[in-house]
């Protein structure tokens, strides 16, 4: 069964979310193995490609040594309890992003610390090396103090750190020796962030953000948790008042680049997209029709950013 590797970047605005992820899309050459996107992108010019991939993609995967990284999109407005946390939920650990001016921002600090909670462990990702007056090793010293405060485990504490310019292509363990390419960071996913696991038993995927096609209605977004999702088939979906729907999966999908891809099914440790669930809500879970198994919900009134700042 192919490894999988669940990643949710954590970046303030503006530090290179964006140009990072589409190199890293680059670097493992997604677009060669499917011509469409590759037209699409050499139709436009940088900064619209830059932009269409938050426009237009939720989640994007890469495959690389025979892994598959699913990177997870973080919501930027941290401003609603719950959400940051179900979306953490899917991610088996983060990259945080940041500028190598400007350093850790208060949003960051937010999701950081949302992470941190959960026992995710960070690959801290020191960017924009290239700029002028850049301050690199004071920015790693205060994301190093940052997450102390926060309360990492020495786990946590003990993350690695790579530096570089999403802008130029590159990322490597020291920016006073540039490599030339970013694939030291995807090896450093691979390698420092957990692999998914892929336990087997009664299907449990959690409901986690949704998307909307005119031709397919509400589409569910979430991970697979345990056992298998399948194509056809007919589930429960628990609601939060502990009530339970009955459904049939129409489609499933699984991200594929900037894309979606159509497959009969899906099993735990990925993320993917479920249609014919019509009035699902978020944190539902679809799980077996005969002994449906919820997963715990997530508390959606809890304190928000802006009461904590
Ligand atoms: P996002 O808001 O985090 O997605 O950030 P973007 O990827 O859109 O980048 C914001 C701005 O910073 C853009 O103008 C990028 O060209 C620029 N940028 C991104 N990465 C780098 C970098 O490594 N070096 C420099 N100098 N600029 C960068």
């Amino acid at each position: 069964m192919q490894s999988i590797r669940n990643i949710a970047i954590i970046a303030h605005v503006d530090h290179g979310k964006t140009t990072l992820v589409d190199k890293i899309i680059h670097a493992s050459k997604i677009f060669r193995e499917n011509q469409e996107f590759n037209d699409l992108l050499l139709d436009n010019n940088d900064l619209e490609r830059e932009r269409g991939i938050t426009i237009l993609a939720k989640n994007v995967s890469v495959r690389y040594k025979g892994i598959k990284i699913n990177i997870i999109d973080t919501p930027g407005h941290a401003d609603f309890g719950g959400e940051v946390e179900r979306v953490l939920k899917m991610a088996d650990g983060v990259i945080l992003l940041v500028d190598a001016f400007e350093g850790p921002m208060p949003q960051t600090r937010f999701v950081l610390g949302k992470a941190l909670n959960l026992g995710l462990k960070p690959i801290v990702v020191v960017n924009k090396v290239d700029k002028e007056n850049c301050r690199p090793d004071e920015v790693h010293e205060s994301v190093f103090d940052l997450m102390f405060n926060l309360g990492a485990t020495e786990d946590q504490l003990d993350f690695v750190t790579m530096y570089g310019s999403s802008k130029q292509g590159w990322m490597g363990p020291d920016f006073r020796n540039p490599t030339d390419s970013i694939l030291p960071l995807i090896d450093a996913i691979v390698e420092h962030i957990p692999e998914a696991p892929r336990p087997e038993g009664i299907p449990q995927m959690q409901v986690t953000s949704l998307d909307y096609s005119a031709y397919q209605g509400r589409i569910a977004i979430g991970r697979v948790f345990r056992g298998e999702l399948k194509e056809g088939a007919n589930m429960a979906l628990t609601k939060a008042d502990g009530s339970i729907k009955k459904v049939k999966i129409k489609e499933l999908h699984v991200f594929e680049g900037l894309g979606k891809l159509k497959v009969e099914s899906v099993s735990a440790g990925d993320i993917c997209a479920v249609t014919g669930l019509d009035d699902f809500e978020i944190g539902d879970t679809l799980t077996d029709a005969e002994n449906p198994e919820p997963l715990e919900r997530i508390a959606v009134d809890e304190p928000t950013m802006s009461m904590l700042f």
